[in-house]
């Protein structure tokens, strides 16, 4: 299925897979990189074995080191993959866009860019597609001459732990909040904030709100924040007013950016009680959403019926206007170079695979 799932020609499904530089401390222990990659090929050699697995997908994002020809940085990763997700909002579908990887492989370098202490002002070529996207939906805005459209931007940023959803804008707000089903609208999550916004350093400025109130429920509830996700949605409005008849039409389309919980597999060990139940649910979550997506992709490839599981856990569900029908979903699956990772990678690459 190269090229993607489509309908009527167009991806609807698209799955990249990124690998990011070896650690400072991979490269002091001189592993081998054990990934390598080949147009849109990525090959994963065991170190054991030294056997190849050949997997395809629609983009393979060689991040490896700067100096190499075939390095894929920010802009491109965006070009590639945002670009499309903004055209697409501005004609008023949705869309969702997933990091699935390990911890440490580069999901939130992927959505947001490097973490602010290694944030300055000549980094602006590591911003990531959460920030590349704002500035460009704000930069369309401005651009618009079309004085019978007005647009309206707003977001919300919410993480999903245990199957629960907590408000990140709202730091006042205690427990988990429910989630409902508007008959026309679908599923949302009660009382969720939603800000309006008109630029990205207002909305980073929201983020970093956010994030400091998933660190503080981190450290105070005893979680780990790898193990949950995080949903950041940007809802475009668009009222046009038509002259001739004196009213005024709306259109609405939502980008949900996800950072999700990391893939590594919990409860080997000396896993109890609670570390237990968080693990099952967060494998709840990313399995249904592996689940949702392959029989997605598989009735848009073969025009069939199979049934969606979204109800099945607190994410697809939330998700569920935004991926199928004609909304633009894409994954990007993350991995880390070194040997020590194969596993987790080969893991990794099997989940993205099954996608497709
Ligand atoms: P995750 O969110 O999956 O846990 P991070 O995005 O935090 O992983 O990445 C781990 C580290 O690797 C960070 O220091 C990050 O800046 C760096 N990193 C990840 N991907 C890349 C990349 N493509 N290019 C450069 N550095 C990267
Ligand atoms: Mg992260």
């Amino acid at each position: 299925k190269a090229g993607g799932s489509t309908i009527g020609g167009d991806a609807k499904v698209k799955v990249a897979v990124r690998v990011r530089p070896l650690s400072a401390k991979e490269k002091k222990l001189d592993r081998e990189p054990c990934v390598t990659m080949q147009d849109t090929q990525t090959i994963l050699h065991n170190p054991k074995t030294e056997k190849r697995k050949v997997f395809n997908f629609d983009h393979s994002f060689w991040s490896v080191n700067h100096e190499d020809e075939h390095f894929v940085g920010q802009e491109h990763v965006f070009e590639s993959l945002g670009r499309e997700v903004l055209e697409n909002a501005f004609q008023g579908y949705n869309a969702c866009v997933f990091a699935y990887g390990q911890t440490g492989s580069g999901k939130t370098y992927t959505m947001m860019g490097p973490p602010q202490r290694q944030q300055s002002q000549l980094q602006k070529e590591e911003l990531g597609m959460i920030p590349r996207l704002c500035d460009d939906i704000f930069a369309r805005i401005a651009a618009n001459e079309d004085e019978t459209i007005k647009y309206k931007v707003d977001v919300s940023y919410m993480e999903i732990y245990n199957e629960k959803v907590q408000d990140l804008l709202n730091p006042t707000q205690r427990g988990n909040l429910r989630l409902r089903e508007h008959k026309i609208l679908g599923p949302y999550v009660e009382g969720l904030s939603k800000l309006a916004v008109n630029s990205y350093s207002h909305i980073k400025s929201l983020m970093d709100q956010g994030n400091k109130v998933r660190h503080t429920a981190e450290t105070q509830m005893n979680r780990e924040s790898s193990r949950s996700h995080a949903v950041f949605t940007i809802t475009v409005t668009q009222a046009r007013y038509f002259a001739a008849t004196k009213t005024t039409g709306e259109k609405m389309s939502r980008i949900s950016l996800v950072d999700l919980a990391g893939s590594e597999r919990h409860g080997k060990t000396g896993t109890t009680g609670m570390r237990l139940v968080e693990g099952s649910s967060i494998n709840k979550s990313l399995t249904t959403l592996g689940l949702v997506i392959s029989a997605l992709a598989d009735n848009s490839a073969a025009g069939k019926q199979r049934f969606i599981p979204y109800r099945d856990s607190t994410l697809t569900y939330l998700l569920k206007d935004s991926l199928g029908g004609n909304s633009r979903t894409v994954m990007v699956a993350t991995i880390s170079p070194s040997t020590f990772n194969f596993e987790e990678s080969l893991s990794t690459l099997r989940y993205a695979d099954r996608a497709k």
